[in-house]
């Protein structure tokens, strides 16, 4: 898929923009602090509804309105798809004052209002940032968030499945501490394993089917940028109290059955701490390069190779689940790689319908301005063309 059309309203530090996009490579140049980033933040937050970045709503209002009686501020893009072609809006209201209006986003899908969960995806893209690095050197939250905004675009019933593991998590821990408190019964907490693992179970097995994809993908894309010099390694570590050590369950209710059982072999101890120690909220994926546990033995540019394996990675599990092309963002990223492992990173990007490339120096990416379909200066919220050098 591809973006033909982008207009951005009093969002972040722009006015009003409209820009027409090619196929192939776009390039945007601009010096720091010209709305770059904000512009590939607004494509994925199009596709996830989710701020790569931003942690509040209000933070994406133009700040120059948010004290007005309607801060809001709106996206749309028009994408040829060979599922359809789609007309996406989204409007995001700031904080406001007059109760008659809510704060929050909303969606439009081809004109037609939608909720959230069934925005996801509809246009599909991946970002990688100068972070991704966290990916890899970070806490296993990172590695979580990565799996769960790579499956939850091309997977509904995911998304809805981490909306309930999330409500019941919170039910089933406050459940524990009236437990600990005497407020409650233990065998109240049959029904709530019940929901948990259920949820749990859908979770798990999505996750370990995505890796089955994105593991020997980015060994493959590691291999490749570092001309065979260095060997990823990512293993799935599900968190199930130890119940983990056997063969992968083949499908989701063994792994609800796998977390039932962990649930009941640790009742006692979840009580004592009041809080649900095993399920896919303490899930991790053990990153190994050559062997050695990355975020403590690898050098900077491994962990960072790694971390950009594991996105070429996902580009290629949503291309599959998708049976079309994400949308590839690369914010910033080519200009801090040698010669080499940014030709690996292009010519994989190449066989996409549509790549979006920020660089606020332009003369170390001479190669990608040459191969652009259309080139873009960023200056304070603007966005314009421009041919030639
Ligand atoms: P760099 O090269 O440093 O990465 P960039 O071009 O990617 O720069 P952006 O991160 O897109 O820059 O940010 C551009 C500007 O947008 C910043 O100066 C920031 O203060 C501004 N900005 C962010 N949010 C808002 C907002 N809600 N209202 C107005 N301006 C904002
Ligand atoms: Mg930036």
């Amino acid at each position: 898929m591809y973006i033909f059309d982008l207009q951005l309203t009093n969002y972040r530090n722009y006015v009003r923009s409209a820009i027409k996009l090619e196929k192939g490579l776009n390039l945007f140049v601009g010096d720091n602090a010209q709305g770059k980033s904000n512009l590939l933040e607004a494509v994925y937050l199009l596709s996830t509804l989710r701020s790569s970045r931003a942690s509040s709503d209000s933070d994406l209002v133009r700040r120059d309105i948010l004290a007005s009686d309607f801060p809001v501020a709106r996206l749309s893009a028009e994408v040829e798809r060979s599922a359809g072609n789609l007309q996406l809006d989204l409007a995001i209201v700031g904080r406001t004052t007059d109760p008659s209006h809510r704060a929050g986003k909303r969606v439009r899908v081809n004109g037609v209002p939608r909720k959230a969960s069934d925005a996801v995806g509809q246009l599909c893209a991946v970002l990688f940032t100068t972070l991704d690095i966290e990916i890899v050197a970070g806490p296993p939250l990172m590695r979580r968030r990565y799996l769960d905004m790579m499956i939850s675009q091309v997977d509904r019933g995911y998304l809805r499945a981490m909306q309930k593991y999330a409500k019941v998590l919170q039910q089933r821990n406050s459940l524990l501490k009236r437990i600990q408190n005497r407020e409650a019964g233990v065998h109240e907490l049959n029904f709530w394993d019940q929901e948990l693992a259920h949820a749990g179970g859908l979770i798990f097995w999505a996750r370990a089917d995505a890796l089955g994809h994105v593991v020997p993908q980015a060994m493959m894309q590691m291999e490749r940028l570092s001309d065979g010099l260095e060997q990823l390694q990512l293993t799935y570590r599900p968190s199930l109290g130890g119940l983990d050590e056997r063969d992968a369950p083949i499908d989701d209710s063994e792994w609800t059955a796998r977390m039932l059982k962990a649930l009941q072999n640790l009742r006692t101890r979840e009580v004592g701490a009041g809080a649900t120690l095993v399920g896919p909220h303490r899930d991790d994926v053990q990153v190994e390069i050559d062997g050695m546990p990355a975020d403590s033995f690898a050098s900077r540019a491994q962990q960072r190779t790694a971390a950009l394996s594991m996105r070429l990675a996902e580009a290629s599990y949503l291309r599959r689940a998708l049976g079309d092309d994400p949308v590839v963002l690369l914010d910033d990223v080519l200009s801090e790689l040698d010669a080499r492992r940014r030709r690996g990173v292009l010519e994989y990007i190449d066989t996409f319908q549509q790549t979006l490339v920020t660089t606020a120096d332009p003369d170390r990416l001479r190669e990608v301005m040459t191969r652009a379909a259309s080139r873009f200066v960023v200056q304070a919220g603007a966005v314009t063309r421009f041919e030639g050098e």
